[in-house]
């Protein structure tokens, strides 16, 4: 759906639907919550679903013929079907849900990976994937004798993709790559590196934690192979995640956990037999309440429109960006055109940590650290920086007090 040119996002009334925006922190400061690339905060509407689903209907899935089992199991299918449609998938044979992007990763990583890969293979990753899309391929090239290439990224944070095309060669098998990065908030342009990849003979897996809380994301479109992304990201719940794999290559991967639910018979004397998808990939009893609550997070999130999300964080990283480059010493790291509401950055003559535990004294939350990136920071010769990410429900005035707070930190440190 379109919407209106002139509408705007009313953030006032956005952030009281969040409880936790009215906290206050450090003797009685608003929480300014400029962390949310980390988590975000989470809407009455889905706490609610939670608390309703353990009031209500708490009960194991697809196990028991009663009401409650019965119950559970209907609206945990039906969350399926919501993020089906939500990336738009073809079939809810294909939504996997997992605990979050890493074991979304993980699973491609174990099934598809020891499976498809031999010594020699290639897989291609970027400088600025988060560890959870670089360890676990590391491990498995370890492993097998898989080479991992790394595309690199330029002074601004943006993929090369010169390099990018230059480095295919017969051997290379997929490509992994973040949608959107979580350290520097550079998009990258996945639709075009996925043209790429296919017209090389590799699939794409891209890792989409920090793009579906903020874009909408059309899998199809895009023609990703695998997608993963998490729920704590997107205004969900933490501990429950979505890996969206193509039917045809979900079919002809082996299971990668085994336990109840996946199987279809299990036999000591004659083996055992694997569920259909999406139950292959299942073991075990799986977050119910989350994937239910999953469900409303994105009817919530869809419910605001994503054009007026977007202009609405885009205004966010605009003021910021503005404004923190006024401020004597500043290097923003990731000046990409492209760019989320991510802005990690540096002060001359202050460390990272100092800024980030002094501020939080002003109530700012922001993140310092290597932000699971350490290669990447490393080729901006940095080990760590301060990033501040917005939500949907931050202001202007926000921004403003996080600088003005910037400004009296700085003045403490330096
Ligand atoms: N990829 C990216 C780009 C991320 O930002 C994160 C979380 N910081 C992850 C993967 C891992 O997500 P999770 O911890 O939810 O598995």
């Amino acid at each position: 759906m379109t919407v209106a040119n002139d509408l705007i996002l009313d953030v006032e009334q956005v952030r009281k639907e969040f409880p936790i925006l009215a906290r206050q922190v450090h003797d009685g400061k608003p929480l300014i919550y400029l962390d949310s690339a980390a988590t975000s905060q989470t809407p009455q509407a889905v706490i609610d679903t939670l608390d309703d689903y353990y009031h209500r209907y708490n009960a194991n899935i697809h196990r028991g013929l009663h009401t409650l089992s019965e119950e559970a199991t209907g609206a945990y299918e039906h969350a399926r079907d919501t993020v089906r449609e939500f990336i738009n998938a073809e079939s809810i044979r294909e939504v996997i849900f997992t605990r979050g992007t890493t074991e979304a990763i993980n699973l491609v990583v174990h099934s598809w990976g020891r499976s498809q890969l031999k010594a020699g293979d290639e897989v291609m990753i970027s400088y600025m994937e988060h560890h959870s899309n670089i360890v676990p391929w590391q491990m498995l090239a370890n492993e097998l004798g898989v080479t991992l290439k790394v595309i690199p990224v330029d002074e601004r944070g943006v993929l090369d993709l010169d390099a990018y095309e230059h480095m295919f060669t017969e051997r290379t098998r997929l490509v992994a790559v973040a949608h959107v990065s979580n350290a520097l908030g550079t998009i990258n342009p996945i639709k075009q590196l996925a043209r790429i990849a296919h017209d090389k003979g590799a699939l794409i897996l891209v890792d989409g934690a920090q793009a579906v809380p903020h874009q909408r994301v059309d899998v199809a479109d895009l023609d990703a192979d695998f997608y993963a992304f998490s729920g704590h990201k997107m205004y969900g719940p933490t501990g429950v995640g979505v890996l969206y794999g193509k039917a045809e290559l979900l079919e002809a991967m082996p299971p990668w956990q085994g336990g109840g639910e996946m199987i279809k018979t299990v036999s000591f004397d004659q083996g055992t037999t694997y569920a259909e998808l999406p139950h292959k990939f299942e073991a075990g009893t799986p977050a119910i309440a989350e994937v239910i609550a999953l469900e409303r997070a994105i009817r919530w999130l869809t419910g605001l429109h994503f054009e007026l999300v977007n202009d609405w964080e885009h205004r966010l990283l605009e003021h910021a960006t503005e404004r923190m480059l006024a401020i004597d010493g500043m290097r923003i790291i990731g000046q990409a055109p492209e760019k989320s509401g991510v802005i990690s950055f540096l002060v001359d003559g202050a460390h990272a940590q100092d800024i980030g535990l002094l501020i939080d004294q002003f109530g700012v939350a922001i993140r310092t650290g290597n932000h699971c990136a350490q290669p990447l920071l490393h080729s901006f010769g940095v080990d760590a920086t301060c990033r501040a990410s917005f939500g949907v429900y931050n202001t202007l005035e926000e921004v403003d007090q996080f600088v003005d707070a910037l400004n009296r930190v700085l003045v403490m440190v330096r």
